[in-house]
């Protein structure tokens, strides 16, 4: 094989791809991709097909180039991959822009909008076309030749700054370590830890294995556990300062990119007639105006901030009682959050992990999948970009009991070093017609979990099932889709701020007592989690939920209120926005050194700028369609298909509101959110 990237089978080939294919078959891909546009605007009376179906093509052939790059880059971080990466990238932005900005493209286009063929296209392809007319329209077509060229920079120039945000983070992590050779130091930390955080300092050559001596990170296996288990104090406040000012120093310092980033933001947007970034961003999204979104969430921080003061005073009071901690700090509130959780629950997430072993954990989540959606996953072999990935094809019932292959997944659970922290989906083929074919979608679903060890698999806590499930959600909305049409088929074309519906929806299925004993089985006795461990979990579910929910708020109105300003902002107003947001909404309090912005990826590295908020208001999407399986039944069949068939299987084929209201039959409701966290 000549070039792996331009294979376009339905796998990429990862045990081929190496940095060195990247440019050349970008440019390939590029080239070809020009011809054929070029092909297709030689045409005058276009139709949905002779025009629409083959840009699609078009453009999926260019992701499929490019897609396995990014997603590479992502998960196997190394300098030559990145300089690949970064030296495409512009590449491929001045080109999806360009291709935006072809006004012969857009007059087609506008044609066949305005034309006679509309009203008898299908649903799914006049989203298409009001999607692509949009795209058009917020890349500059109609604006004069140098304004346009103006719009194009600022998208290629913002592209590489959010990437270069990324990457002073991803830096930033790995670069940071504390050697701890005091066991006494570990005191509260599970065994499983001190064995991952000894095996790494021996990996990484800091002593021998007969040495006293642990190696502690900022990665999420590392960081977290300490901040909730370490009774050392120091030992935690130095782990989190280490965290909230992670790309804050030198030349990773993200602060100016910050600036630059919403300053550019802002001209973009002015640009194409927008009064601030924020208002550019809705346009894409479900909610309405800026207004309504800030409106959204200042009813949630009402609804929840009695309750948040409620549980952090009581937090305190116990804190200073048992734990003796007379002031909560930052450093101190998760610790503090677990042992009183532990109190009042008599639950302790730690205790158990042999419960929830990889392989039943995975196993019990697609037996749910298949009781409520009646497809199956089984594993299959495929080339994978690391030895920890497993590849699962789904099989799904067609008419009449037909089984039918629906899509391959892949799962890749481990964190390990330069692959980014976190858990997401990628969407990496989707499903569509091409010819007489359907071409199944694919997805590499991507989490951080810690890696087996000791000659056991990987043992989960409940946390991470939840996020399994999480990522799940996103997975079966983009493997389950039933529609053809590719731009709106899968998770493509969804309104960003209804893409977190399916995944927080499917979330509630690790919160039941009947998918508890499916997910649990002790690596050693492969006994169900106990009754007691069942109870406790499920009473902890809302355990100090005001005060989570009012992080994940300051979050989203900090997001929004930097992007709704509508003149440029310095270092300082940036973070007055964020400390004033932070007096309204916060109920623990930051230190002055936190500067939590400049690992705030989610807005400045990628894609959720002016729609952090869409979690919040997706949540109430998925709180509300749960509610309906409350009142039918967990399990009921029923249920289950109607909520396939109106929303899984729709992806962007229709607006989300209208998909909700046809699955619960009537609009969404906020009261189903504050219910489901114990607040309303
Ligand atoms: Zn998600």
């Amino acid at each position: 094989m000549s070039n792996p990237l331009l294979s376009f089978d339905l796998l990429p080939h990862f045990d081929a791809i190496k940095p060195g294919h990247v440019i050349p078959a970008l440019d390939e891909v590029l080239a070809w991709a020009d011809t054929q546009i070029a092909d297709l605007l030689d045409q005058e009376r276009p139709s949905y097909a002779s025009l629409l179906e083959p840009l699609a093509l078009i453009e999926e052939r260019v992701s499929r180039v490019w897609g396995p790059v990014s997603h590479l880059n992502a998960v196997m971080n190394s300098p030559e991959l990145r300089a690949a990466y970064n030296a495409g990238l512009p590449k491929i932005t001045a080109w999806s822009t360009g291709l935006r900005q072809n006004l012969h493209l857009y007059a087609l286009v506008q044609q066949i909008d305005e034309g006679d063929e509309f009203p008898s296209l299908n649903r799914a392809q006049q989203r298409v076309i009001e999607h692509e007319m949009r795209s058009f329209r917020l890349s500059g077509i109609t604006l004069p030749e140098d304004r346009r060229n103006e719009v194009a920079r600022l998208q290629e120039e913002l592209a590489t700054l959010s990437a270069n945000f990324s990457e002073h983070l991803l830096d930033a992590t790995n670069g940071w370590e504390l050697i701890v050779r005091d066991p006494q130091r570990l005191e509260g930390l599970p065994d499983s830890f001190k064995q991952a955080a000894h095996a790494r300092a021996v990996g990484d050559g800091v002593c021998s294995s007969g040495e006293l001596c642990w190696k502690l990170t900022l990665e999420a296996p590392s960081y977290l556990p300490v901040m909730t288990y370490a009774v050392d104090r120091e030992l935690r406040r130095a782990l989190y300062s280490g965290y909230v000012t992670r790309a804050t120093e030198g030349a990773l310092d993200n602060s100016p990119l910050i600036v630059e980033i919403l300053n550019k933001r802002l001209e973009l947007a002015a640009r194409l007639g927008f009064e601030n970034y924020a208002q550019l961003s809705l346009m894409r999204k479900m909610a309405d105006s800026v207004e309504a979104v800030l409106a959204f969430l200042e009813e949630l921080v009402d609804a929840s901030r009695p309750a948040g003061q409620r549980e952090f005073a009581e937090l305190g009071a116990f804190a200073a009682e048992n734990l003796g901690l007379d002031r909560l700090e930052a450093w101190d509130v998760a610790f503090a959050a677990e042992a009183l959780k532990n109190e009042r629950h008599a639950v302790d997430e730690e205790a158990l992990r042999p419960y929830f072993p990889e392989p039943q954990v995975v196993q019990g989540v697609l037996a749910i999948v298949e009781r409520l959606y009646g497809a199956k996953l089984i594993p299959i072999d495929a080339p994978v970009w690391h030895p920890d990935v497993q590849v699962f094809q789904v099989i799904g019932e067609g008419e009449e009991g037909v089984q039918l292959k629906k899509g391959i997944l892949y799962l890749d659970l481990y964190a390990r070093p330069h692959k980014r922290g976190g858990a997401w989906l990628f969407d990496a083929v989707t499903r569509a017609r091409k010819g007489d074919e359907i071409q199944p979608p694919v997805a590499y679903l991507v989490c951080n979990f810690a890696p087996p060890q000791g000659g056991h698999p990987s043992l989960f806590t409940h946390q991470e099932v939840v996020t399994l499930f999480h990522e799940f959600g996103h997975a079966l909305h983009h493997l389950l889709t039933k529609i053809d049409v590719l731009p709106v088929s899968g998770i493509n074309g969804v309104e960003w701020d209804a893409v977190e519906l399916p995944s927080q929806f499917f979330e509630n299925w690790a919160w039941s007592h009947e998918s508890l004993l499916l997910l649990s089985a002790h690596v050693e006795t492969g006994d169900p989690l106990p009754e007691a461990a069942i109870r406790g979990l499920l009473a902890a579910k809302n355990h100090l939920s005001a005060m989570a929910m009012l992080r994940q708020l300051e979050f989203a109105l900090m997001d929004m209120r930097l992007h709704a300003q509508s003149v440029p902002v310095d270092g300082e107003q940036v973070r007055a926005t964020i400390e004033q947001t932070r007096r309204e909404v916060a109920v623990v309090p930051t230190p002055d050194f936190n500067r939590f912005e400049n690992g705030f990826n989610h807005i400045f590295g990628g894609g959720y700028s002016a729609g952090y908020y869409s979690y919040k208001w997706a949540e109430v999407l998925a709180a509300d369609a749960f509610g309906r399986f409350e009142e039918e039944g967990l399990f009921d069949r029923t249920t289950g298909l109607e909520f396939l068939h109106h929303i899984l299987e729709q992806g962007g084929a229709e607006h989300p509101m209208v998909l909700f209201e046809r699955f619960r039959g009537r609009k969404p409701e906020v009261g189903a959110l504050l219910r489901g966290v114990g607040i309303g």
